[in-house]
């Protein structure tokens, strides 16, 4: 199996070579090549395994014997062995067809987790492997980067640094990050605003000339092994649900799209999926093109679903290459018509995704009402991504026998503030963090300039 990128013109590459390597170098992203198929046996088989033995027949194709199958095994069971929840991304039944998936029990009560306990480890094993060490920079507002220093504070040859806006991320956020002490762990609050930080990691990326030939990795969604990591729980969920007897149907709250792209991933293995049902807040760049055939950006709002503030989607553009029957060349033109101008996909490509794909958008107002109303329904408080999602499965719902699952991205105790605005006194942290407040933080805060931001990288990596 060998990785392909969605532009057409860049090289293919192994496993190994994509774990280590974010974007393509024509633009694009990779994908695997060919889909392993899971067949009705394969699927039947994983009836009642663990979900990381499921992991590991989900995912050891794309492994394609890069790491053998003893090691994969003990990366994946100790990968998932993080999560406070013995089934790790356990159902939740809230009527008599709808679930609440729940992949918010990993070390930073969000999915992202579930992607980033694995991708930290197998970043890990390869560098050891190779005799190498890694850099590891990003920028954050929140979720990505608590759960990228979780993933990477165990592994000895990564050093990450994260770069989060000074003052300017929720405290429970900024001490999901900064009270990791592990030796490699570097967090950088930056004197100014996501953007800032922002541009100086991708200035970084564009020129790694400071680092003096060191290897600079990015854990950001483009990565191909996070979505892998995250088909297996669309497999697993399907699986308790019934399937390959059974279809289900899954509403996904979306932003890049990386989360809801895994689950395509999984359909087109042969999971018996009905449709997707995408679930975006007011930054609804999704909904608009599906709906309307509107393939614009629009100026970014902050709303109270904040993880799913995006002007662009940059997963999508995996699933319009499988749209446009894998033709890089018409990807590329179609996206550097994107980014000049607001455009429209091609009829046929979009009728495709019509096909699979159902979208809906929820204004803030509506999160609140969503929040109040589906606990008046089940006595669940949902976080203000989920209750996007739960909206959009009530009313995007298909056939009514056909079980909906809902992903629920985050626990409600990581975004109170919403649950309060929705009335309701606030959430309490799970018992394990509940001394969240009071544990020692570290951090550096660092003007705004690439200069200074870069030596302190230089200075402290090991
Ligand atoms: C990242 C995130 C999302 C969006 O996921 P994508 O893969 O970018 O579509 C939704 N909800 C929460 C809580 C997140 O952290």
């Amino acid at each position: 199996m060998r990785y392909i990128s969605t532009r057409g013109q860049a090289p293919a590459l192994s496993f190994e070579e994509v774990v280590l390597t974010g974007m393509a170098s024509d633009g694009g992203l990779y994908v695997p090549e060919t889909v392993p198929q899971l067949s009705h046996d394969d699927l039947a088989a994983m009836a009642g395994l663990s979900y990381a033995e499921i992991a590991f027949r989900v995912m050891q194709p794309y492994v394609n014997g890069e790491i053998d199958d003893e090691t994969f095994r003990t990366i994946v069971t100790e990968a998932y062995a993080t999560f406070s929840h013995d089934a790790v991304v356990p159902l939740n039944q809230l009527d008599a067809n709808h679930f609440l998936l729940e992949l918010f029990h990993g070390p930073t009560l969000a999915f992202k987790d579930v992607a980033l306990q694995l991708l930290g480890r197998l970043l890990d094993h390869f560098l050891k492997k190779r005799g190498e060490r890694a850099v590891i920079m990003g920028a954050t507002s929140g979720d990505t980067g608590s759960a990228a220093i979780e993933g990477c504070r165990h592994c000895d040859n990564l050093d990450i640094f994260i770069l989060h806006p000074y003052q300017r991320v929720s405290e429970v956020q900024r001490r999901q990050m900064t009270s990791v002490l592990a030796d490699n762990v570097f967090n950088v609050a930056i004197e100014g605003n996501f953007d800032d930080a922002q541009a100086m990691v991708k200035a970084s990326f564009a020129d790694q000339s400071f680092l003096n030939g060191t290897r600079l990795v990015a854990v950001n969604s483009i990565n191909w092994a996070r979505i892998m990591a995250q088909i297996v729980y669309y497999v697993a969920s399907a699986v308790a649900l019934g399937a390959p007897h059974r279809k289900v149907s899954f509403c996904v709250p979306s932003a890049n799209f990386g989360n809801v792209f895994a689950g395509y991933m999984a359909y087109r293995m042969g999971l018996p999926v009905e449709r997707f049902v995408i679930a975006t807040n007011a930054n609804d760049i999704l909904h608009r093109t599906l709906a309307a055939n509107d393939f614009s950006k629009q100026e970014l709002k902050a709303t109270l679903a904040p993880s799913m503030d995006i002007v662009v989607s940059s997963n999508f553009e995996r699933l319009l290459f499988e749209a446009y029957g894998r033709d890089g060349a018409a990807v590329a033109a179609l996206l550097e018509r994107f980014q000049a101008e607001p455009t429209a996909l091609a009829d046929a490509p979009l009728a495709r995704l019509r096909e699979l794909f159902a979208s809906h958008s929820v204004d803030d107002a509506t999160i609140l009402g969503v929040i109040r109303e589906a606990h008046h329904r089940t006595q669940e408080i949902l976080d203000p991504h989920t209750a996007t999602g739960y909206r959009a499965a009530e009313r995007e719902r298909g056939e009514a026998s056909v079980p909906m699952v809902t992903l629920a991205t985050a626990h409600p105790a990581k975004f109170a503030e919403a649950v309060v605005k929705a009335g309701f006194p606030g959430v309490p942290l799970p018992p394990h963090m509940d001394d969240l407040l009071e544990r020692e933080e570290r951090y550096t805060v660092l003007p705004a300039e690439l200069s200074a931001v870069q030596q302190f990288v230089v200075d402290n990596r090991r």
